[in-house]
């Protein structure tokens, strides 16, 4: 779906991604992760062609990016801001949501809103001025915005940063649905519970490179990639690896483990 070749890109800073690669599959759960300053974000707006690369290609279902716009890349590729206040601008929740359609001449909008606005139980709010809307509620508006233009990947920032437990709780639950309807989802984050309830592979980051990339369990079970990135994994997987258990991400997996060293 998403092909990354030998991408290069580097800042006036002086900051490089050096020689990304990377290849997303549909339905895939992928977590980018990485110390602050690592490139996670420069990926992304690479990906979405935010930012344009220096060397290298990126294929969006094997056509190069290079020759698509920021808004035809956005059909394909939706990405949902760290700060919701960044995204929302217009006067009602319905319109704000509407837009995007709008703009891309998308049929049966209505409908549409309707439903994206009932997924995200937003829909009560559907005349309010986003303003008025909780820290929670405005995250759930700008994922609405984009869901309902119907992106084949979505990319989320951070999601859940600034929300307290039910709000990052009930985003959490949105975004399980959409993996289970098959929606092809990439995460940034620095939260390694929320990494793990969501994604099973990761790609790690360091200086702009892509360290290691493979199945969460295995990455978290590396010894060196932890001490050389300073990951904070789960504490459940702290304690099942000193139990000498490997990395399990929940009490009962913890339990079944423990049960069958003991049978
Ligand atoms: P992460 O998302 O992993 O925290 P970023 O991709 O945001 O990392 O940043 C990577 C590096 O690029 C950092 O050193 C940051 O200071 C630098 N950087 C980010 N945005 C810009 C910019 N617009 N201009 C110059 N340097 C930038």
């Amino acid at each position: 779906m998403l092909k990354v070749e030998d991408l290069c890109y580097e800042y006036e800073s002086g900051f490089q991604l050096k020689n990304i690669n990377l290849e997303v599959k549909g339905g895939e759960s992928i977590g980018i992760i990485g110390e602050n300053g690592s490139g996670k974000t420069t990926l992304v707006k690479n990906l979405i062609g935010l930012l344009r690369l220096n060397s290298g290609r990126i294929l969006l279902d094997g056509k190069d990016t290079s020759t698509m716009s920021v808004a035809e890349i956005a059909r394909s590729i939706g990405f949902v801001f760290q700060n919701p206040d960044n995204q929302i601008f217009a006067s009602s929740v319905k319109e704000e949501v509407s837009f995007g359609p709008q703009n891309l001449k998308i049929d049966n909008i209505e409908e549409k809103v309707t439903n994206v606005l009932k997924t995200t139980d937003l829909f009560k709010y559907k005349d309010s001025h986003p303003f008025n809307l909780s820290g929670g509620e405005k995250q759930r508006l700008a994922l609405a915005s984009i869901l309902v233009m119907n992106p084949k990947i979505l990319i989320l920032d951070e999601p859940t940063s600034g929300l307290d437990l039910k709000n990052a709780r009930k985003l959490i639950e949105i975004v399980k649905k959409l993996q289970k309807e098959g929606r092809t989802l990439i995460v940034i984050s620095h939260d390694m519970e929320l990494i793990s309830d969501l994604c099973d592979r990761v790609v790690l980051m360091k200086s702009g490179e892509i360290i290691a990339d493979g199945a969460i369990k295995k990455i978290f079970d590396d010894h060196d990639l932890l001490e050389k990135t300073r990951l904070d994994l789960p504490e459940i997987a702290k304690l099942s690896k000193i139990l000498g258990f490997g990395v399990v991400f929940s009490p009962e997996e913890l339990y079944r483990k423990w049960r069958a060293s003991h049978d």
